[in-house]
């Protein structure tokens, strides 16, 4: 039996972010609408012809996107938010919808499932579903007229209103109304050639999954009435399905994740439950991580799912979205990029399985299974931990350390504080790519980011906060940072991934056993406090989230490569405590993003995620302040694990859920110390005092005023300094009044 290949998605921005420039350039009116669809049909073109090269069998249409392909999905169905609507549907209310105007706010950007990608939420208020430009026929026109064998992609009808919002009609009647409409579209990619839709449905793997049963079986049945079901996949990711019900479903091939399944899918085949004359697209190939397949275990696995099919196709278990673009253009040390396999690389692993089992060539596979087997050989577990040794636990319970730090710190009634970082203007970033490049001297630069910090602190001093910080200039990433300095991470150049929009992230990678060799922060927070008799707060990201935003390595099981981590990150609290630092924030805004997608794997997770926070930062004395801060106001089914961080304060985003927080943290009385973002630091807007003063007032109610803190959301890195110096003064101001308005009361 011959096998084929194929593919689920490519990343969209380019070797080089050349999509990212080339739409923020639009942005920034360098060019009009034509020009940036001519760089972009350019980049579409490449993306299509580099993945023909590597062989495959079907690439993937309608994955590139200007923006996002859930909005691309809403706007084809006219699902337009009813702020925007009775506007001409084209690339310019595209991207308002996705970022806001002037009038309007912008969609919610939601993480689509456990990934760090984020998707544009439709709307369905006041939405009338009606079929607009048909971009997917148009691109998939454009793929065949570039003689690409492709299959075009769409997100399905389930999963679609599943991840979307609004609208006084039920689950049912959205899907229902869609149905025709996705109908006609399938039915103009048939017509044009296409030799089968994925449509892809990732709602089908989540604990929800059941609840959608009878919904799917009405859609595709529907499909298949329409003469639909010989052309269509359903394609599934990152974890596992019920087998037995998708299997009933009237479609062409299932696509199932063989990687991110727990071993239930394969579990599922081998116990037979496959109908054989169903094509099975097994994605056997990491789509998320960054490398090498075992490509034997591949052929084996190969071997086996041959058993259970009578038609196979082989491709990633996700969306290459998720992964760089290729290894070609970084210079790493070779003996660890043999490791690694990036998006073209992961093809080349697929074509080499081809041409093993189609035509008997090993020629690839022996030389993939040749370099997989020379990097295992190097040892990357060079050390010996002693987790023993590191305190789990505080030495006293917080109503004690609670009054060290007071005494200490002597704070005000509602200590105002920042959450870390001031704004990353061009000028830091420019001093920062320009050390980089080797174009000005060490010395420069560290003379420019203490001019920058010094500035700063009188900034803090002006304004009256009671907390200050050094402003995190030295920091491109608040990953990235600590992946340069740790031992153990590799940072790449071009490793780009897309979170959202125009906006990406490059995650080190962490290959070897994790060490800290000397400090990472200390010189730069020293230098601030010797500026300042306030206290200024240690600035750090917590192990947790340096993982969740990491490749991590596979050849360790995950907790361990966590508590590594953890036990660095702890050398560097103690490096900041014994120079004097007497508050010190460990950052987690990763840990409820890391969350499994299954919540039978929840409990497992955030107790593991307890431990290395309480690794990192249990070994200070009671005196010392650790402070914590997650960007995000929705704990609910968490909210217990974040009590038992045990952090003496923590700082969250709230100002966005207008006071949904207090519920969570009411449920479990929370009695540990708490700073609110009193306001939303995504917007320019400039808060008002009566906003502050109002959510400070709301939260006493339900928070004992000796624990309360005065924040804004979240880091100031994205604003402008006008807007941070007007914004913060208006949050002291408040304070202050609040402060004397409760001593008058009290005389
Ligand atoms: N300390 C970081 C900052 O202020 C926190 C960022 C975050 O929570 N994502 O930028
Ligand atoms: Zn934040």
């Amino acid at each position: 039996m011959t096998i084929q290949t194929s593919n689920l998605g490519f990343p969209r921005l380019g070797r080089k972010r050349e999509w990212k420039k080339a739409i923020e350039g639009y942005w920034a009116n360098k060019y009009d609408l034509t020009t940036l669809n001519q760089q972009l049909t350019d980049l579409h073109k490449e993306n299509l012809l580099l993945q023909k090269n590597y062989n495959l069998s079907s690439v993937p249409v309608g994955d590139f996107s200007l923006y996002d392909h859930i909005l691309d999905t809403s706007l084809l169905f006219n699902i337009i938010p009813e702020r925007f609507q009775g506007r001409e549907v084209n690339d310019d209310l595209l991207f308002d919808i996705a970022r806001g105007n002037k009038e309007h706010v912008a969609s919610a950007l939601i993480k689509w499932f456990n990934t760090n990608y984020h998707y544009i939420v439709p709307e369905w208020d006041k939405a009338e579903p009606k079929l607009n430009h048909n971009v997917l026929l148009e691109r998939f026109n454009y793929a065949q007229s570039l003689n690409v064998d492709a299959h075009p992609v769409i997100v399905g009808p389930i999963t679609f209103v599943a991840l979307s919002k609004g609208g006084h009609q039920s689950f049912e009647e959205k899907v229902n109304t869609l149905l025709p409409l996705y109908k006609e579209v399938l039915q103009s990619l048939v017509d044009a050639g296409a030799p089968y839709i994925q449509i892809d449905e990732p709602i089908l793997v989540t604990d929800d999954s059941k609840d959608y049963e009878t919904i799917t079986q009405a859609a595709y049945d529907y499909f298949a009435d329409a003469g639909l079901s010989d052309h269509l996949v359903i394609q599934t990711y990152f974890e596992r399905v019920n087998l037995q019900f998708l299997n009933g479903l009237p479609v062409k091939g299932l696509g199932l994740d063989f990687v991110h399944d727990h071993g239930f899918n394969l579990q599922q085949i081998k116990d037979g439950v496959l109908d054989r004359n169903k094509v099975l697209y097994a994605g056997i190939i990491d789509g998320r991580n960054v490398w090498a397949a075992d490509i034997e275990a591949k052929k084996s696995l190969i071997e086996t799912l041959q058993n259970y099919t009578n038609d196979l196709v082989i491709q990633p278990s996700s969306s290459l979205l998720h992964v760089p673009v290729s290894l070609d253009d970084e210079t790493l040390d070779t003996s660890i990029a043999e490791g690694l396999s990036f998006a073209t690389e992961k093809l080349d692993e697929l074509d080499a399985l081809k041409r093993l089992f189609n035509d008997n060539d090993d020629r690839k596979y022996n030389e993939l299974k040749t370099r997989y087997a020379r990097f295992q050989e190097q040892s990357f577990k060079n050390l010996d931990y002693d987790f023993e040794k590191v305190r789990t636990s505080r030495q006293s319970p917080f109503k004690e350390r609670k009054k060290a730090q007071d005494e200490r710190l002597n704070l005000p009634d509602l200590p105002t504080t920042t959450i870390g970082s001031f704004p990353q203007s061009q000028e830091v970033r420019k001093y920062r790519a320009d050390w980089k490049n080797n174009r000005i001297t060490d010395a420069a630069y560290e003379a420019f980011l203490k001019n920058e910090i010094a500035r700063w602190i009188k900034i803090q001093e002006d304004i009256g906060l009671d907390v200050f910080v050094h402003g995190e200039f030295e920091r491109n990433d608040m990953v990235e940072f600590f992946g340069e300095k740790l031992q153990g991470f590799l940072v790449t150049k071009f490793g780009w991934v897309q979170s959202y929009g125009s906006r990406a992230v490059k995650p080190p990678v962490i290959y070897g056993d994790v060490k800290w060799t000397e400090p990472l922060t200390v010189k730069e927070t020293l230098y601030a406090q010797s500026l300042t008799d306030k206290p200024v707060k240690g600035m750090l990201t917590g192990p947790v989230t340096i993982l969740n935003w990491s490749f991590e390595r596979v050849d360790l099981p995950r907790e361990e490569v966590q508590d590594q981590i953890a036990l660095a990150i702890n050398e560097e609290v103690l490096a900041l405590e014994e120079a004097g630092i007497q508050i010190i924030q460990v950052d987690e805004p990763a840990l409820r993003e890391g969350l499994p997608l299954r919540s039978e794997y929840h409990e497992a997770y955030l107790e593991k995620a307890v431990r290395s926070f309480k690794l990192a930062t249990s070994s200070v004395a009671d005196a010392t302040q650790i402070h914590t801060h997650m960007c995000y106001s929705q704990f609910g089914q968490i909210i217990h694990a974040i009590y038992d961080l045990d952090a003496d304060v923590i700082s969250i985003e709230t100002s966005r859920s207008h006071g949904d927080l207090i519920q969570d943290f009411e449920d479990i009385t929370y009695d540990l110390g708490i700073g609110l973002g009193v306001y939303d630091i995504h917007s320019p807007r400039i808060p008002t005092e009566a906003e502050i003063t109002e959510a400070i007032h709301r939260a006493l109610q339900e928070i004992d005023r000796s624990l309360f803190w005065v924040n804004p959301d979240c880091g100031l890195k994205t604003r402008k300094e006008d807007e941070v110096k007007e914004a913060l003064s208006v949050l002291v101001n408040s304070v202050e009044k609040l402060r004397k308005s409760t001593n008058s009361a009290a005389v």
